[in-house]
């Protein structure tokens, strides 16, 4: 169970030059994760605990886990990944016991960053219904909270939670001691869109006529992972045309490509 359930990482590959266009974000989260975890004295010397946990929240795609990996990286962090999603269908008492073994499975690898994606599933504020799932999540949630009080929080464990839906957050695990500092990573914007392009294409073969400002200003409103998409589905392009060399015309028609598949899968749904 615990290899399906969590993922470790023991040198995640994602540096901070990999991540665009959410700068801000990422001086937030060196400073929440990355400094506590290289200079605990400064906190010791001020006087103050750093957060004890960081959460990470916005749209699907815009680069959370890459953060969380990223700082794992560059602190020589072991990257220690669960998703709430898959706690919570699980056996009465189950999910508790991931989550202690996942703090212990952290202390054997410090210095360590946990990272809880899909948060939401764990922590989602409480309905009506009182069935027995209900009650088993509620103890998985209790769990984590109790682990996060029980760790010294100088010590060489830091927490980074996920979530999309923030809004369907108990507002109890954002408590001071708990999930306390909050960073909003939202999709880019023009500028940032510009520097997501050449960050994916950083090893593509372009034609001259590429002009990532014309395309990230006609991609209009995209996650990172949309334009990541873009810059591969614009490469199978150029593949199928039989050519090594990808043209401003591969990244149009990616985009045309995968925004009606987009729209098709929103059809689906509905
Ligand atoms: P989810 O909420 O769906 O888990 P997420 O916010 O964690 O999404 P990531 O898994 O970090 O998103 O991003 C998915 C992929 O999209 C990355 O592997 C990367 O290729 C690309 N990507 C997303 N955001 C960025 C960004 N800001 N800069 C560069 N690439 C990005």
């Amino acid at each position: 169970v615990r290899a399906r359930v969590m993922q470790v990482d023991q040198s995640p590959e994602v540096t901070y030059a990999d991540i665009g266009g959410i700068e801000e974000q990422m001086d937030e989260v060196r400073e929440t994760v990355e400094m506590p975890l290289e200079h605990p004295e400064m906190f010791e010397d001020v006087g103050i605990d750093p957060p004890s946990g960081v959460l990470l929240h916005g749209p699907p795609g815009t680069g959370k886990t890459m953060l969380a990996k990223a700082v794992a990286n560059e602190t020589d962090a072991t990257f220690i990944k669960m998703a709430g999603s898959e706690l919570v269908h699980k056996f009465i008492g189950e999910g508790s016991k991931l989550v202690r073994d996942l703090f212990e499975l952290a202390r054997q690898h410090e210095p360590a960053v946990i990272f809880i994606d899909e948060i939401d599933a764990i922590a989602a504020k409480r309905t009506d219904s009182k069935t027995s799932g209900d009650a088993e999540v509620q103890r998985t949630m209790m769990q984590l909270l109790s682990e996060m009080d029980g760790f010294d929080e100088r010590g060489e464990i830091r927490i980074i939670a996920a979530t999309n839906r923030f809004d369907m957050l108990d507002r109890a695990i954002l408590r001071p001691g708990r999930f306390d500092r909050l960073i909003e990573v939202p999709k880019p914007d023009y500028e940032g869109r510009v520097q997501i392009f050449k960050i994916h294409t950083r090893n593509m073969n372009l034609s001259d006529d590429v002009d990532f400002e014309v395309l990230a200003d006609e991609a209009g409103e995209v996650s990172g992972a949309d334009v990541k998409a873009i810059t591969t589905e614009a490469g199978m392009f150029a593949i199928r045309d039989d050519r090594t060399e990808v043209q401003m015309d591969d990244f149009r028609n990616a985009w045309e490509k995968i925004e009606a598949e987009e729209e098709e899968d929103e059809d689906v749904s509905k």
